[in-house]
């Protein structure tokens, strides 16, 4: 690993350990946390620290606050489910700097864990702002980052404040990063990428970064008819498709630029066709040439082009995979999604293939496939993530390299 770990910060006995992790889980109107996962996730660094004799004090963004006093985005909701995640007492603290911070600090034992309040009641913390970092870390002797999820911003808490202490990325960092380094960085080849989702306009950074990386790269889902209208599939149409004609040029220059690079792409070669954007809506699945002009929607790709990737997976030793290959929120139009996830997740815990997935609704879509756990490694990082895959130097990480 090129960036620094917890292994590189040396002895942290006695140290007060400050952890930027991800708290910024999903919550009722009744305060209660409806998915602990991010909570979960962040246990194995807090436990590992404290084991090292550090006083851990935790700090996190959380929900979109109007400022400070915005009790409805206080992490104080929290509390009780990081608590019983961790099995240790929990002492929150109603503000994330000054005098109540350095006096909680002074008093807490090495048993416990100190929850500080939402980063972002201060508007400093998404500037930025080296002034509000100073003030953060004044209580700590050392700084633990390990929200991978907020990695793509340069918020004062992931880039100033790792800078004013000696810093290092936290164990889910780390595995983020080992993950995304593996399947995009340092590849084993040949590699394959799959892209699926709605439009082509929100993932044109993803596929110009990709098809000058990968080997194989698919294009599926409701994108994918933009492609297919560019490569002179024209009974793909505005009526029948999410093709978008403002694109198709853009989308020529894509594939011109995969040739160049050697990259092969695939595209649909028979689609499932729906009389209504409904669940179990008539349907039939139709060769390209076959399309209805109008009254049916494209909203899933069919058993050729499923049994032509699942070959093309074959082929392969990594996948990267971003969006769903049809409409996976409505059966039978989840169909191909899940056979190629089912397959891939075959093909990894046979040992054959290094599969990462994540971004926007595809840890949702592999869920939906129930393979989600079968996966090499899914990354919960939506943003981060993406921007990953698009090629970007992630500020978050950037600062933490050796
Ligand atoms: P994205 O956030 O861009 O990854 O897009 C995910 C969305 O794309 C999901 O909600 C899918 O239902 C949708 N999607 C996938 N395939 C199609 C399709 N053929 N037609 C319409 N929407 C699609």
């Amino acid at each position: 690993m090129n960036y620094r770990t917890i292994d590189d910060l040396g002895s942290l006995q006695g140290k007060v350990v400050m952890l930027r992790a991800d708290l910024n889980v999903p919550m009722n109107e009744n305060f209660e946390v409806t998915n602990n996962a991010r909570i979960v996730r962040t246990v194995p660094t807090i436990k590992e620290l404290m084991s090292k004799g550090a006083k851990v004090v935790v700090v996190s963004h959380f929900g979109r606050p109007e400022g400070k006093g915005d009790m409805k985005n206080s992490l104080q909701h929290i509390v009780a489910d990081l608590q019983k995640a961790l099995g240790k007492n929990v002492v929150f603290v109603d503000d994330c700097i000054g005098e109540k911070v350095s006096a909680a600090v002074a008093k807490m034992s090495n048993d416990e864990v100190l929850l500080l309040e939402n980063l972002r009641f201060y508007d400093e913390e998404k500037k930025g702002n080296e002034t509000f970092a100073k003030e953060l870390v004044k209580p700590a002797d050392v700084y633990v980052s390990d929200a991978f999820s907020t990695a793509h911003r340069a918020h004062a808490s992931m880039v100033a404040a790792v800078k004013e202490r000696p810093a290092a990325m936290g164990r889910l960092m780390e595995e983020e990063v080992k993950a995304l380094e593996g399947a995009l960085s340092n590849p084993t080849r040949p590699l394959i990428a799959i892209v699926g989702g709605s439009k082509v306009s929100t993932k044109l950074d993803l596929l110009n970064n990709l098809v000058k990386k990968v080997d194989k790269l698919v294009i599926s889902g409701g994108m994918a008819h933009t492609f297919m209208k560019a490569s002179g599939i024209d009974t793909v149409n505005e009526a029948n498709s999410l093709v978008q004609m403002d694109m198709i040029d853009t989308a020529k220059e894509i594939i011109k630029v995969a040739e160049a690079n050697n990259c092969e792409i695939i595209l649909p070669q028979d689609v499932v066709v729906s009389k209504e954007f409904k669940p179990n809506a008539e349907h039939k699945t139709v060769g390209l040439d076959e399309i209805p002009a109008e009254g049916w929607s494209l909203l899933d790709v069919g058993e050729k082009t499923i049994s032509a990737i699942n070959a093309k997976l074959d082929e392969c030793k990594t996948l990267v995979w971003n969006g769903p290959l049809g409409v996976f929120e409505m059966k039978p139009f989840d169909n191909a999604t899940n056979k190629v996830a089912q397959h891939a997740a075959e093909m990894t815990s046979a040992g054959k293939l290094m599969s990462v997935a994540g971004g926007g609704d595809t840890v949702s879509a592999l869920e939906n496939a129930g393979v989600a756990k079968k996966f090499t490694y899914i990354s919960t990082a939506g943003g981060a993530f993406l921007e990953w895959m698009e090629g970007k130097e992630l500020p978050g990480v950037a600062v933490l390299k050796k």
